[in-house]
């Protein structure tokens, strides 16, 4: 949840989901770490790394920001991450309609069991390859607006929109009410 600290810092757990490979690690890791390591490794279980953000009106953001493996085995695991989360971003990679697929997949397990106001964000991450898309643009967008998400396509490779991302999180994070 995001829960006020000082006068303006807000506190968000966040937490990524999605198919295997679709980029969640490498998103993290450039917003983190301003990095892209094409030899990163697969996540085991979940990894946890946390960054601020300060936004123009002030505000500053911690976000704690789980990294979940996409794994089968590791489903069952879920809920312990996106519990309590002030905010969802379920990735899928623009080059595989099956890891767009399984978006849908966690979307609805989230409309399900995630907190309710849970901020959910669809991202297609791996947007440096247009040439090899196979999920249109425009049939993310939709999905998303159908399902009340903001929508954004990202490259952690060349960290195209990747602040972008977690700026428009943090400026969506519930304000406490003084
Ligand atoms: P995860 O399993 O979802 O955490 O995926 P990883 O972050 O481990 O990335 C899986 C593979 O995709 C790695 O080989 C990355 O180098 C590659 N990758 C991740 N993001 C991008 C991207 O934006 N563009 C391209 N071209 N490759 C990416
Ligand atoms: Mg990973």
């Amino acid at each position: 949840n995001s829960t006020a600290t000082d006068s303006n810092e807000l506190r968000a757990k966040l937490v990524l989901l999605g198919d295997s490979g679709v980029g969640k690690s490498c998103i993290v890791l450039r917003f983190v770490r301003g990095q892209f390591d094409p030899t990163s490794k697969v996540t085991v279980g979940a990894s946890f790394l946390s960054q601020t953000l300060a936004l123009e009106d002030s505000t500053i953001v911690k976000f704690e920001i789980w990294d979940t493996a996409g794994q089968e085995r590791y489903a069952a695991l879920a809920p312990l991450y996106y519990r309590g989360a002030a905010a969802a971003i379920v990735v899928y990679d623009i080059t595989s309609p099956e890891s767009f697929k399984k978006a849908q997949y966690w979307v609805k397990e989230l409309q399900k069991h995630g907190n309710p106001g849970i901020i959910m964000v669809l991202v297609g991450n791996k947007a440096d390859l247009h040439e090899s898309r196979s999920v249109p643009t425009q049939e993310a967008q939709e999905y998303a607006e159908k399902n009340s998400m903001f929508f954004m396509e990202t490259s952690a490779k060349t960290a195209d929109n990747i602040n972008q991302l977690f700026e428009e999180i943090a400026k969506r994070l519930p304000r406490p009410t003084a």
